[in-house]
């Protein structure tokens, strides 16, 4: 029962704690980092609200020391996922009718338990289990995660306050269901803010979940869902069912009841599971919500106004910082002739300076890439460049897996402008720059909405202000999230709404009032209070 019109006041950013020396929250953090490395954890399923132990497990290691254990991990498979169904459908009967402001009320007691008493361990376990520095694990597995559960939490009050027009005799509603079966939430390694935010978004409408994280980073993943139990959410409408791929998703894509999928990762996995979605669309009760967002090759377009150190900085920082493994890292550079001398100096005597190792020596800029696969990939494409006749690399270029898995910072010069690197997907730290010619602007700026796929972030740097507005209507198609004079990374929750189109995705926009109305079924009400008793009409009487 609802018996008031309630208010959910308008959230603030979280703000990020420094950890400089002498600050407690360092002295904090690093003890907490040194309780979790003592200890070798189990991650078992989580299906209705109970532990589910399976005879499938695997080790969880950490990036940047690979001898280190973390944790056993129980992978789930089709008798799991069943549970799972069977556990959310149920759990669907009360949380779908209950009223939106108890749910909500779930999600801002998550909020503060992340950025107050589960602070640390939010933060220590993305940084052992992602191999993140401090300030990159603050800024997402704190700050970030806690305003997707603010504000998705306020957007929804908006949500339910937009009714309809009612003209006299007839009252007008509209009610905001969630869909009709399940939602499947998978979930990339690469932040845990997202993995937190795709699972409770659809939640918080009312939808009950199966929750995939990535095995790359179910260490951090099962601390949120442990949290999200304390803040009170009932069982059986998050499940947590960790798993490799299709191990999970064939069976869940094969259920009448599913209803939607909230999906981040790349490309090649999202088309999958779209192919397997239509594969199977007469299974379904419903058309299902498909929601994703994908890969990118994000770019930094120079203009011959631009300011070489703000470039250099810029650049840096998008392209090395989490070891270059964020959706919206840059990856590919276009740089003027003119100003090329100047820039190679600063950028290259910046780069020469990161320092990369462990994440628990706070001096690092940069940990490891997360796991072996993406580090024999990464290394394939600095291999493919150093063999190539119209590429050289001029920066890093060097790797070592004998402890974790660590690649220098690279930056590769390419003649050509469709080289390989400057077109796929690497995910890892590694630039590719193409010098253009200045009189040849123009097509610079065509190459840079021709050569890739993707189309997620993008920076343009210049002071020219006819330029600045020239780049941005040329390329207003290769970025969902395009920045002027600021590095393309580094989104923040109700700033800058994130998501991208073309191959990266179907921008619905993670961290805004867009992306809830997709977990949403809106049902019209039409209510009439003095309902015609004749069916004949004015017009029909005898002259
Ligand atoms: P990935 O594609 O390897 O995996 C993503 C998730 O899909 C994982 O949980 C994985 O286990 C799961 N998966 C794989 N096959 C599956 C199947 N058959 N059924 C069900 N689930 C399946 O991606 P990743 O390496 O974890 O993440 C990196 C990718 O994510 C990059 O391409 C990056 O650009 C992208 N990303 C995009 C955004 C964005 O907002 N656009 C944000 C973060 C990451």
């Amino acid at each position: 029962m609802s018996n008031a019109y309630f208010n959910i006041q308008e959230p603030k950013n979280e703000p990020y704690n420094s950890y400089a020396p002498g600050t407690p929250e360092r002295e904090s953090l690093k003890k907490r980092l040194k309780e979790l490395k003592s200890e070798v954890i189990e991650i078992p399923a989580i299906i209705n609200g109970k532990e589910v132990r399976t005879e499938n497990t695997s080790d969880v290691v950490m990036p940047h020391n690979h001898g280190h254990k973390l944790a056993t991990l129980h992978q789930c498979g089709e008798k799991e996922v069943n549970m799972a169904i069977e556990a959310a459908l149920e759990a669907q009967k009360k949380w779908a009718v209950m009223p939106w402001e108890e749910r909500v009320a779930i999600f801002q007691k998550a909020a503060d338990l992340v950025t107050g008493p589960w602070r640390d361990t939010m933060n220590a376990s993305t940084m052992l289990g992602q191999s993140k520095t401090p300030q990159q694990a603050e800024i997402e597995a704190a700050g970030e995660l806690a305003d997707f559960l603010r504000f998705n939490a306020w957007y929804l009050a908006k949500i339910m306050n937009e009714q309809p027009y009612s003209p006299d005799g007839v009252w007008n509603r509209v009610e905001y269901r969630p869909l009709e079966g399940f939602i499947f939430a998978v979930s990339p390694f690469n932040f845990t803010a997202i993995a937190g935010n795709l699972p409770t978004s659809p939640a918080m409408c009312g939808n009950v979940v199966l929750w995939k994280p990535s095995t790359d980073s179910v260490y951090s993943n099962y601390f949120f869902m442990k949290l999200l139990k304390e803040a009170g959410l009932p069982d059986g409408v998050i499940n947590f069912v960790p798993g490799r791929g299709a191990g999970v998703g064939d069976p869940v894509l094969n259920s009448e009841h599913f209803s939607g999928i909230h999906y981040t990762g790349s490309v090649p996995t999202f088309n999958h599971l779209w192919k397997t979605i239509g594969k199977n669309i007469d299974k379904y009760k419903t058309y299902p919500r498909v929601v994703g967002e994908t890969g990118g090759k994000d770019f930094v377009f120079a203009h011959n106004s631009a300011d070489i150190d703000e470039l250099a900085i810029a650049t840096l920082r998008a392209a090395y910082e989490y070891q270059g493994q964020k959706c919206s890292a840059a990856s590919r550079m276009y740089v003027p002739e003119s100003i090329w001398p100047g820039f190679r100096e600063k950028f290259l005597g910046e780069v020469g300076k990161i320092k990369m190792g462990d994440v628990e020596d706070f001096t690092n800029f940069m940990g490891a890439v997360i796991s072996r696969k993406a580090f024999d990939d990464i290394t394939g494409y600095i291999d493919y460049a150093k063999e190539a006749e119209d590429a050289e690399i001029i920066a890093g270029g060097n790797y070592d897996d004998s402890v974790g898995f660590f690649v220098e910072p690279t930056v590769i010069l390419t003649t050509n402008p469709k080289f390989k690197t400057m077109e796929e997907e690497i995910f890892g730290p590694v630039l590719t720059i193409y010098v253009y010619k200045d009189e040849k602007f123009d097509d610079a700026l065509d190459l840079c909405d021709n050569t890739s796929p993707f189309a997620l972030t993008g920076a343009i740097f210049a002071k020219d202000r006819y330029v600045i507005k020239k780049m941005s209507d040329r390329l207003r198609q290769t970025a969902g999230n395009f920045y002027i004079n600021e590095k393309p990374t580094g989104a923040i929750v109700n700033q800058q709404p994130f998501g991208g189109a073309r191959k990266s995705g179907t921008n619905d926009k993670a961290g805004s009032i867009i992306n809830m109305l997709r977990w949403l079924s809106a049902r019209a009400i039409k209510e009439v209070t003095v309902p015609p008793k004749d069916w004949r009409y004015p017009y029909m009487g005898e002259e």
